[in-house]
């Protein structure tokens, strides 16, 4: 047996081996030791190889889906052994099989998966500065790929959260080291493009891959095939939903980079929670196919106003529709992963008997759908099932209520196959039968206390007492002798013990046999399947959004062309739902009028505004309603964000290296039509080096790059900056100073702040009044020498009394007593030497 396991162990040398033994899967050696660690299960013993004791853990067959699922979450793979030989057959150990690989980017399981995520696997490599991807989500049958530069990989990782990734040996990506994503390695010619792409036209059935649209993706193309072959090993079946390979245009969508997604806190906050997020103040769908659609579309904002237009309007008509088609979705399962798990042949009997539901409660959100005035709405409408085949299919094939699994039976529907009905039936009649023939025996023989009965060791009989003994007809066989009484057995009634005991078995067979022919049968519908789950899902996220936008009280988005950005009363959709009452802002920037710079005490809402007009560009790019009373919104192609010091220490930079890291990034790559935020860059150093460096940058965003900017900042000098460039304004966060104490009045205002209430903000934090009463003090001094030093740091911009008169340089002393006139060219030469010498 042990030869055995090594044999599948070999094949399978860094996964976890589940090696089925009875009703446990059973893991030995490090496997056991790693398991019995992660799992917190024990660790014992087992025999020995050269005098060393096995060590071996297990888990009860049963209960491994709950521990499969820990395993999976901590990033480790796990191959299945399964015995498929007979045990009663077999001379020495059962023979075994991995049937499956589970793999964190692999799952399809219900019980595996989180409803409201999609799972992905991406496979990556990188040759000269080009960058490749490939993706697939299993369990929606999703298969993409994509060619792009290297310096997009931490965008995209962000943008696709894959589950697991895989790379090709000796291909060297620190970064998957510092996020910790589970990744697989493969040997390199997998990623080969002449080989990936004879497993691709193999898998699609095509001559080539010219319909695909992939033309000169050579990297993607590889990692495309490598990609699909590994995915194909870890389960034992063609994944014969994955249909279709599509390229990901990224010119199709406002680009994010990887700070953007995680500063905005689309789907995720900075500390990596599920909520408060945009998702989670977004997300009452009514199905997890919506959740996860949602999820989706928020980090893939659109950037054509057509297609825009279409999502707002399908908004708009369901402002009046969407309580009655969410209730109907709401009756709608998980159409889309149940599909996959029918491709794969794992779809369990509920998972058939909730698509059956689904399909027929969709045909009421279709006749609901078909009535909505939108062009988007009909065509969704038009692709969900209006009687369908399929659940009338599962309507006859499945008991209303199935049974969890199919091997306990109670799964096919009665009237569906009539040797299974017959089957059931001699269960059911078992009792009948028994009693009829009793009384038939009794009369025949004339023996009043014959009975008929069963027991599991002898199975059925008929018992006679002894006394009746003599009455026993000739064609009753003994079966077994008591001390009062014989047990017969009659050739009818061994017949019908054989129909019983093996009826049961059968119709277990029967059902089984009958599943796997539904499934083949369903095989033919994938497609079909895979679209209707689509349309649910978009239909879903459309009155969601509707709802959402009632809820609210959000307004629909105007898309106008060229340089524009103009939202009235804005707010922030998450901090809105957080604070008692909501400050809303207003915000004015169009090509005239492309920078504000924020300025305003700590506190007082730069961030939250900044971000606010992020997020309202981005719903409105998603085709959602939006957080303001108006906003019109030209064409946008990118969102920078610059905000908030994190120390990337796991990378090895500091602050401030990550600071001017993402601005180099940004100053590199934002057009006239990008919207970039910059919140108090130039922080992390020298306040000299800081505010230069912040001038400069903000002077390369107006000049150079001409985005929309917003540009908040502590240093007031940089206010100065509208009087030297027209499309530069000052706004300012107003706050007024009560006593000693500061109320922020969260209002966005013109002009530049007043001050900063460094102190304040301080003192209302709670840094003791000794320490603020120094401060104060140290600010009096800084201040009144920055003045006598005649510079004008300004830093505090605080009124600073008028410095007596200084006095004035002794270059200037001597040029007011100059007759220039008097002086001859020689000694001219020679004052302008002597001057110079007095400056330096
Ligand atoms: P800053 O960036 O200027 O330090 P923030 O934007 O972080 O300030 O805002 C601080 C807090 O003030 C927020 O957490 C929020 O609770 C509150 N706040 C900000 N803007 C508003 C607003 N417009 N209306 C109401 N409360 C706000």
């Amino acid at each position: 047996m042990m030869a055995q396991y090594f044999s599948l162990k070999r094949d399978h040398p860094d996964k976890l081996l589940f090696y089925r033994m009875g009703d446990f899967y059973e893991l030995f050696y490090e496997d056991a030791e790693k398991a019995a660690r992660l799992l917190d299960i024990t660790l014992t013993t087992r025999g020995a190889t050269a005098g060393v004791p096995i060590k071996m853990a297990g888990v009860p067959y049963h209960a491994a889906e709950g521990y499969l699922a820990r395993l999976v979450k901590l990033g480790e793979s796990v191959a299945i052994a399964e015995q498929i030989g007979d045990p009663a057959l077999a001379k020495g150990p059962v023979e075994r099989k991995v049937v499956r690989v589970v793999t964190p980017g692999t799952l399809t399981d219900a019980a595996l998966l989180d409803d409201k995520r999609d799972n992905r696997v991406l496979a990556l490599n990188s040759q000269r500065g080009t960058l490749g991807l490939g993706w697939i989500s299993l369990a929606s049958g999703e298969f993409r790929l994509q060619q792009t530069s290297i310096d997009e990989l931490s965008s995209e990782l962000e943008r696709l959260r894959p589950a697991e990734i895989v790379l090709p040996d000796g291909l060297d990506i620190p970064l998957l080291a510092q996020l910790g994503i589970p990744s697989q390695r493969l040997p390199a010619w997998q990623f080969d493009t002449e080989s990936s792409t004879a497993t691709l036209t193999r898998h699609f059935g095509t001559r080539d891959l010219a319909g695909f649209g992939v033309d000169g993706m050579h990297v993607a193309i590889g990692c495309a095939g490598a990609l699909l072959e590994y995915v194909k090993s870890t389960q034992g079946v063609q994944p014969s939903h994955i249909a279709n390979l599509a390229v990901e245009d990224a010119r199709e969508l406002i680009r994010l980079d990887a700070a953007t997604r995680r500063n905005l806190e689309l789907t995720e906050t900075i500390r990596g929670e599920p909520s408060p997020t945009l998702l989670s103040l977004l997300d009452t769908c009514a199905t997890s196919m919506g959740s996860r659609l949602l999820a989706h579309w928020l980090h893939h904002p659109i950037r054509r106003h057509g297609k825009l237009a279409e999502r707002l309007s399908a908004v708009r008509v369901l402002r009046d529709a969407w309580q009655g088609v969410r209730d109907s979705l709401a009756e709608v399962g998980d159409v889309e992963r149940i599909t996959a798990r029918v491709a794969l042949r794992s779809a369990r009997p509920r998972d058939l008997a909730a698509l059956r539901d689904s399909l027929k409660a969709l045909e009421a959100t279709r006749t609901l759908a078909e009535q909505l005035d939108s062009p988007l709405l009909q065509q969704l409408a038009g692709v969900l099932p209006r009687e369908s085949d399929v659940a009338a299919l599962l309507a006859r094939a499945i008991l209303p209520e199935p049974a969890t699994f199919l091997r306990d039976g109670g799964v096919i529907n009665h009237g569906y196959s009539p040797t299974l009905d017959e089957l059931r039936a001699i269960q059911q009649n078992c009792g009948d039968f028994l009693l009829q023939l009793e009384a038939r025996e009794k009369e025949r023989t004339g023996i009043s206390t014959l009975k008929v009965e069963y027991n599991r060791v002898h199975g059925f009989y008929i018992e006679v007492s002894k006394a009746q003994g003599d009455k026993v007809p000739d064609d009753y066989r003994r079966r077994q002798t008591l001390k009062n009484a014989e047990r017969y057995i009659t050739p009818e009634l061994k017949e019908f013990e054989d129909k019983a005991l093996s009826a049961n078995d059968r119709a277990l067979m029967l059902e089984k046999q009958l599943y796997e022919a539904l499934l083949d049968e369903l095989a033919a519908h994938i497609a079909e399947l895979k679209l209707i789950a689509q349309a649910t899902a978009t239909l879903d996220v459309l009155a969601t959004l509707a709802e959402r936008g009632d809820t609210l009280g959000y307004v629909e988005p105007e898309f106008v062309p060229g340089v524009e950005l103009t939202i009235e009363n804005g707010r922030h959709p998450v901090v809105e739902a957080e604070v008692d009452r909501f400050i809303a802002n207003d915000t004015r920037l169009g090509a005239e009028r492309k920078l504000l710079l924020i300025t305003g005490p700590n506190m007082g809402g730069k961030s939250t505004y900044m971000r606010q007009v992020a997020l309202i560009t981005l719903l409105a790019h998603i085709g959602s309603f939006v957080p303001a009373d108006r906003a019109v919104i030209g064409e946008v192609d990118r969102i920078f964000t610059r905000i908030g010091a994190s120390d990337d220490l796991a990378g090895g930079r500091s602050t401030f290296m990550v600071e001017m890291t993402e601005t180099a990034n940004i100053l590199n790559n934002a057009t006239e039509h990008s919207l970039v935020l910059m919140d108090e860059v130039g922080r992390g150093t020298s306040t000299f080096d800081g505010l230069a460096l912040a001038w400069a940058i903000a002077r390369a965003l107006i000049d150079k790059n001409r985005a929309y900017t917003l540009f908040a900042t502590h240093y007031f000098e940089l206010t100065r900056l509208a009087d030297e460039f027209a499309q530069v304004a000052n706004v300012h966060l107003s706050a007024v100073e009560h006593k000693d104490s500061i109320v922020f009045l969260h209002h966005v205002e013109d002009g530049p702040a007043s001050q900063s209430y460094g102190l304040a903000v301080a003192q209302l934090a709670g840094v003791p009044g000794k320490v603020i009463r120094e401060a104060r003090r140290h600010l009096a001094e800084l201040e009144s020498q920055a003045a006598s030093a005649h510079r004008q740091p300004d830093l505090f911009a605080v009124p600073v009394a008028e410095p007596a008169e200084p006095a004035p340089h002794p270059a200037v002393d001597r040029l007011g007593d100059l007759d220039p006139d008097s002086l001859s060219p020689r000694e001219a030469l020679a004052l302008l030497y002597e001057l110079k010498k007095m400056t330096i």
